[in-house]
């Protein structure tokens, strides 16, 4: 009889327990980090993705064997020829590159109580009271009326201002105290504070008959965009800006054996993937690696999942590679993973959880078989078929990997892209690494886990 008949998931830093696989551990998540800091908009995803893949010899020509595409510098598509003919399927992994954030409304800025401030309107799930009396810093593009494109990235460099949202102090806060958490954190306080200083053409008293000099600190912010960027108010229109958590992603841990950042959901797996993307270059079936934008608002409009993106590009290349195949079969004969992280389970909130099908950090990748909600509702389940494959890659891979669904049954849900790529027939499970903190602007992953799903996303493209 089989001794190994009870299945107990392993422990990843067991499994990569030699100085040498700790010393590699270590320096992805050195890669990682820097990648992190540097990359927190989903535009400044797609700009580095794209540099590297052009170093790599990449092109936007889709009759050449390394071809790449982009989708209105928002979300990026990569392909890479296999030994095999589409006919037998393709690879592909997707994650996406948008995260929680507060973008700035269409009219942000005006003043109050003598201070310059920006309204801002959150995108994707978060706790509002989380990025309250914290540095945050300002990325974007603006374009001007004649195309012109200002890029935009304030408080990243030790030099910079950062942004601010208050909070309210303890002593005022006796009756918010009493009030439920989604009642206490109002998105229309989400103000973030820009100055304090007021125009000096209104102190001089020039031009006081103008009536928009009475907006005197809000006329000081519009005077230092001007004369930084030439850009006017009405700019302000044709603008993409977030405010995002400043400063660098972190080892974490007294022992450094965690990445704390903003940002990784999901680009811990926009990571692990584009790595092992470029590393894996002689595979014997097509590998399509995509990084979707507007992931975290249900996958719409033209840069997510949701979009005809993917098909159009698939179709462009079976047309140049293959033309007398289908390209409705290639679809068919996919085999995907919707790359996302896992809520693992926080020890303070265990209850949360089923102890039982939760993910713990450090045990590798998660497969995820369904999300959705009460009662699987919104989801897009894989098939034992497929499931029975992919464990049977990893494992004779010897990485190790775990099993779990996300939180008790009625407690919340999620869902992710995987049910927007199931539609065409293909096989897709939702596969990620753990992490803690999730959507928070700091969030927490646990190195171990990166470096196992990087060789995971590595064995799955070969
Ligand atoms: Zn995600």
């Amino acid at each position: 009889m089989q001794n190994n008949i009870a299945h107990k998931p392993r422990n990843g830093w067991d499994v990569y327990a030699s100085e040498d696989e700790r010393k590699k551990i270590h320096e992805l998540a050195d890669k990682y980090i820097d990648f992190l800091s540097s990359c927190k908009t989903e535009r400044e995803t797609v700009n580095w993705v794209r540099a590297r893949l052009e170093e790599a010899g990449f092109a936007k020509d889709v009759t050449a064997p390394c071809f790449f595409e982009t989708a209105k510098d928002k979300t990026v598509v990569m392909a890479r020829k296999g030994r095999r003919s589409l006919q037998h399927g393709v690879r592909i992994v997707g994650a996406h590159a948008d995260t929680p954030r507060l973008d700035f409304k269409q009219h942000p800025l005006y003043e109050a109580c003598d201070l310059a401030l920006a309204k801002t309107h959150y995108y994707g799930g978060i706790r509002k009271y989380q990025w309250l009396s914290r540095p945050l810093a300002l990325h974007g593009v603006v374009v001007k009326a004649d195309g012109a494109c200002v890029e935009i990235c304030i408080g990243e460099d030790p030099v910079d201002p950062v942004l601010v949202i208050t909070d309210l102090l303890p002593h005022l806060a006796y009756k918010q105290n009493e009030q439920k958490v989604s009642d206490a954190f109002e998105a229309e306080k989400l103000n973030v504070l820009l100055g304090n200083t007021p125009s000096a053409k209104a102190e001089t008293g020039e031009d006081k008959s103008q009536p928009e000099q009475k907006e005197r600190f809000k006329t000081k912010i519009l005077e230092l965009l001007y004369q930084r960027y030439g850009l006017i108010e009405e700019d302000l229109y044709s603008a993409e800006l977030q405010i995002v958590p400043a400063g660098q992603a972190r080892s974490a841990g007294l022992d450094g054996s965690l990445v704390g950042g903003y940002g990784q959901d999901d680009r811990i797996c926009v990571f692990a993937a584009f790595e092992a993307f470029l590393a894996e270059t002689e595979p014997e079936q097509t590998q399509i690696v995509i990084f979707w934008d507007k992931e975290e608002i249900g996958s719409e409009g033209a840069t997510g999942a949701k979009s005809l993106f993917l098909e159009y590009t698939l179709k462009d290349l079976v047309r140049a590679w293959e033309p007398d195949t289908d390209p409705s079969l290639v679809l068919r004969q996919a085999r995907a993973l919707s790359a996302d992280v896992h809520g693992s389970i926080d020890p303070d909130y265990q209850d949360l959880h089923d102890a039982l099908n939760s993910s713990k950090l450090g045990y590798g990748p998660v497969f995820c078989k369904f999300t959705g909600h009460r009662g699987k509702v919104g989801s897009s389940e894989a098939t034992a078929e497929y499931v029975a494959w992919l464990r049977n890659m990893l494992n004779t891979a010897g990485i190790p990997w775990q099993m779990a669904g996300l939180g008790k049954v009625d407690s919340g849900g999620g869902g992710t892209v995987a049910k927007f790529l199931a539609v065409y027939g293909m096989d897709i499970i939702d596969f990620g690494p753990g992490v803690l903190g999730m959507h928070s602007p700091f969030e927490v992953s646990s190195k171990v886990d990166l470096y196992a799903t990087c060789l995971a996303f590595r064995e799955f493209l070969r």
